[in-house]
């Protein structure tokens, strides 16, 4: 199920953050996926993007905010459509289930 008013998707009928009645979701449905701090948000929307995976990120912070207190303390809310959210959670499961190094696609570089 599918709240539209928080972006979640969830086992439940009733959405627990805002009390909404919440419905089954539709393909474009814009569904929140993760939220994560630097680097971490940079690396999964490269992997979104590696997958062919369109996603929309969010900071939590303005730009005003963000340059007084810098890059650390900013959390980005990573969206994507319902149709694409089963494989974005493997993906994004993938990734921060294991602390393993990131090992760059060099061919990455070369595709520009
Ligand atoms: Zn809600």
């Amino acid at each position: 199920m599918y709240c539209k008013h928080c972006r979640q998707v969830m086992d439940n009928d009733f959405c627990p953050d805002c009390r909404k009645a919440t419905r089954m979701p539709e393909a474009d449905d814009i569904c929140f996926l993760a939220e994560r701090g630097h680097p971490w948000s940079d690396i999964l929307c490269d992997v979104l993007k590696q997958e062919g995976i369109p996603f929309l990120r969010q900071s939590n912070l303005g730009h005003g905010l963000m340059s007084m207190i810098g890059q650390g303390l900013e959390l980005e809310s990573i969206y994507v459509n319902w149709k694409d959210w089963e494989r974005a959670v493997d993906v994004a499961a993938g990734l921060f289930s294991e602390d393993v190094e990131i090992l760059w696609d060099e061919e990455d570089e070369l595709q520009e």
